[in-house]
């Protein structure tokens, strides 16, 4: 049995209550871990902490910020192995995956904003001949960095990387769910030199950890990723405190494939778009729609594609398709798939957990396999809310209107895909979708400089290159009235 400590000032400590929350492997269903069960006390320890460091931290030079954060990203570059294999037995995601996605690129994040803030200009508004306005930005403050479970180091050390290279300190609160590599990059913070106190992890829950976290006084900027009514609570909480506020939310993004389109390489993105991880990424296509003509040739490719998916032991080096996070989250997508079915959804494939067990050792584990579901109404819940599971729909169009009109119809807003091999379309189709992030025949291509984040329910503000900088920095304008020079 491992133990999850909380790390605050520099130090590993339990919750100051003594309490503990069991850590289950999906895979396997059995706890593995126990992770702090903190609360307000736990809190205000960090917190304090955060703001005793946040002088010394912010009037450290950049190029020094940068040497340390770039040894973190050595230091979970030479960790690779060792947090892959935490991350997958943690989250259930295959190891094959962690190892070449969520490690490398939480060592990237590290990297990029370590870099970037060594490249940063700021403005100068000449007024008139006597009067100079130039901005100045520091750093926000003690932040709350609060990150869900589906990638956990990934989307972690996506927030703290550019908070701490901006100068802030901060409290971190990882998913209850998954807290295994967050309380790992504790050790490589405080290998790497970090001050204690610059960034302290705080575990457990979301009502007992994070509430008290973002309602804190000492707080500045809250930046959260999760689900669409968590932040929709976290808004509430912090509006009337005037805090800063980023939240990335949920998706249901949708995927358009015209007829036009490379129709191997739509389908071969499309499966990955609806099936990586399970699933459970916010930027998954978990919406295809279709034109006509190609309709019914894709929906059978996309079906032999989900069947020939690897299901299996996440640590078994050929698994495509690993468990699912948890009983609960296995519950939540069984019940969605039955509720598609009765709406008159039809299930191509999968709709359920494997017929036997993936591996012995896997006997209770959270497996289910990869479902295509077609004819669902385009207002059912299938087709309108986050299922965050192995589970897509596919429908199909007539017209660009209607695809547009079938793709917008929804709350969400985070990312999109078009098909299409014309050049007008494709960029009128882009201008039009409602989402903070469209791929033109292509899923997941990201550079870390491009603004990341959603519209209309799936958050506000953006994350990434320079948002992220202007997220964790205060501008002030400075400006000063020039004298006539009287010789
Ligand atoms: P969640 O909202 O349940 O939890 C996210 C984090 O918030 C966890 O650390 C949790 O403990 C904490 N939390 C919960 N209630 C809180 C509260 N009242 N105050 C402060 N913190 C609180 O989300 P989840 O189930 O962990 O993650 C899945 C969701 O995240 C999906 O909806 C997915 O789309 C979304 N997501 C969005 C993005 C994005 O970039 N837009 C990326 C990944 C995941």
């Amino acid at each position: 049995m491992q133990t999850i400590l909380n790390f605050i000032d520099g130090r590993f400590a339990p919750a100051a209550s003594g309490r503990t929350i069991d850590n289950p492997e999906p895979a396997t269903g059995e706890v593995y871990s126990t992770l702090p069960d903190s609360d307000a006390q736990d809190v205000a320890a960090a917190v304090a902490a955060a703001k005793k460091a946040l002088p010394a931290w912010a009037a450290t030079p950049a190029e020094e910020r940068s040497r340390i954060l770039l040894r973190v990203a050595d230091l979970i570059d030479a960790n690779l192995e060792r947090l892959a294999r935490a991350e997958s037995i943690d989250s259930g995601k295959p190891l094959a995956l962690a190892r070449s996605v969520d490690i490398p690129r939480a060592a990237a994040n590290f990297r990029f904003f370590a870099t970037a803030i060594l490249h940063t200009r700021s403005d100068l508004h000449q007024t008139g001949a006597n009067v100079l306005n130039y901005t100045l930005r520091q750093p926000v403050g003690v932040c709350a960095l609060i990150s869900p479970w589906n990638l956990p180091l990934y989307l972690f050390t996506w927030k703290v990387a550019p908070a701490l290279a901006c100068g802030c300190t901060g409290v971190g609160k990882p998913s209850e769910v998954t807290p295994m590599t967050a309380f790992l990059l504790s050790e490589l913070l405080a290998e790497a030199g970090l001050p204690p106190g610059a960034l302290n992890i705080v575990h457990g829950r979301g009502a007992t950890a994070g509430a008290p976290l973002i309602e804190h006084p000492d707080v500045r900027a809250i930046s959260f990723t999760g689900g669409t009514s968590t932040g929709a609570a976290i808004a509430r909480a912090a509006a009337p405190k005037f805090k800063k506020l980023s939240l990335e939310l949920g998706g249901k993004n949708p995927n358009i494939v015209f007829a036009d389109a490379d129709l191997d390489a739509a389908a071969d993105a499309a499966l990955r778009a609806a099936f990586t991880n399970q699933g459970q990424i916010c930027l998954c296509g978990s919406r295809v729609f279709v034109e006509r003509p190609i309709y019914e040739r894709f929906v059978d490719r996309l079906v032999e594609g989900a069947r020939s998916l690897r299901v299996g032991d996440p640590l078994d080096a050929a698994t495509q398709q690993g468990a699912v996070v948890s009983r609960e989250h296995h519950a939540k997508i069984a019940a969605a798939v039955e509720q598609a079915r009765r709406d008159g959804a039809r299930v191509r494939c999968g709709g359920g957990p494997p017929s036997a067990p993936v591996s012995p050792r896997c006997a209770d584990g959270s497996f289910y396999l990869p479902t295509v579901l077609t004819d669902a109404p385009p207002t059912c819940a299938a087709m309108q809310e986050e299922i965050f599971g192995p589970v897509v729909t596919v429908t199909p169009f007539d017209t660009e209107a209607e695809a547009l009109a079938l793709a917008n119809g929804v709350r969400y807003g985070l990312a999109s895909m078009v098909w299409t091999r014309g050049l007008d379309r494709a960029h009128r189709v882009a201008a039009r979708l409602e989402a903070g992030i469209v791929w033109i025949n292509c899923w997941m291509v990201r550079d870390l400089r491009t603004p990341f984040g959603g519209m209309k329910d799936s958050g506000v503000g953006r994350e990434g290159g320079d948002e992220a900088l202007r997220f964790f920095t205060e501008p002030r304008n400075v400006c000063v009235q020039l004298r006539e020079h009287t010789p």
